[in-house]
């Protein structure tokens, strides 16, 4: 018997204050421990759905179960736990004086003991490499080191999934591969990761799962080999081909990989096979 999803959204719609729709009929399951690539072009309603499934806000039409129970205003809290955000901008998270006080600030909300605060942003710290940061006014910060105090500030609310809105966005490339990693340690702790990205040729090598978003509706949701080889459909929702996958198809045609059908993610991987 298939595992109960995590997440799932019944036709779900949301318009912003009677405004025309940026969600619209969206039904969709997502299982513990995925990990999830969200594309579509700008405006598409990417981070409305975050939202939505964090239960910042609630759908305009439609139902949203979180570990096989109906979400209502009574149990939005419930979501609210166990759903967590790394918004775009972190100087939006930012509050407090020091970056522990900062990464305190959600499991004091949790209302835990104060020892369980302490363990739990002490943990927060060492898995984000913020050890020496810990008096230091989160403000000061460089963008990337800001970016590590978002997500531990999400980590010490010890969330089942993380949402993570264009994290790369504002990183240099030893940040955005340090986030990498940090995504990887969260995987092996078995958490539930979605990435709003525009980046395509990350969205390729790191997701199990990619949901297209176009006007508020999910286009295409299927692997990222199944999603990138609809060319249509990619130069409908402005997708570039991932590099690699570009490479990988121009050798099939040439007769140049040895194993047909076994797609390479990373370099590494292709040049296995063409050795
Ligand atoms: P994406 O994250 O894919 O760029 P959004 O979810 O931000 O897309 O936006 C989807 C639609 O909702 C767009 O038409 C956008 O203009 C609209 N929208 C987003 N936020 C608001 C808001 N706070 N108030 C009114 N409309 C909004």
């Amino acid at each position: 018997m298939k595992e109960e999803p995590i997440l799932r959204l019944c036709d779900v719609s949301f318009a912003y204050h009677g405004g025309k729709p940026a969600l619209r009929h969206v039904s969709l399951d997502i299982h513990a421990g995925e990990k999830i690539a969200v594309l579509g072009p700008n405006g598409a309603g990417k981070s409305t759905f975050f939202l939505n499934i964090n239960g910042v806000l609630s759908p305009t039409e439609g139902t949203i179960c979180y570990k096989g129970m109906k979400i209502t205003r009574k149990n939005l809290n419930e979501l609210r736990k166990g759903v967590g955000i790394i918004f775009q901008d972190a100087d939006n998270q930012m509050i407090a004086p020091s970056v522990r006080e900062e990464i305190s600030f959600g499991p004091m909300n949790l209302k835990l003991p104060k020892e369980e605060v302490e363990s739990r942003v002490d943990n927060a710290v060492g898995f984000m490499n913020l050890k020496g940061f810990e008096d230091r006014p989160p403000h000061y910060l460089s963008g990337g080191e800001k970016k590590r105090v978002s997500i531990a500030d999400i980590i010490a609310m010890d969330p089942d999934v993380f949402l993570f809105d264009e994290p790369t966005a504002s990183l240099d490339p030893a940040n955005a591969e340090q986030l990498e990693l940090v995504l990887d340690l969260l995987s092996r702790r078995k958490k539930t990761l979605l990435i709003s990205t525009h980046d395509v040729d990350f969205a390729y090598r790191w997701a199990d799962r990619v949901i297209v978003f176009k006007d508020g509706r999910v286009r295409a949701d299927g692997t990222p080999l199944a999603v990138f080889s609809q060319q249509e459909l990619c130069k409908e929702a402005n997708l570039k081909s991932p590099a690699l996958f570009q490479v990988v198809r121009l050798l099939e045609q040439k007769n140049l990989l040895k194993e047909k059908g076994r797609t390479p993610k990373t370099l590494t991987e292709l040049e296995a096979l063409l050795r």
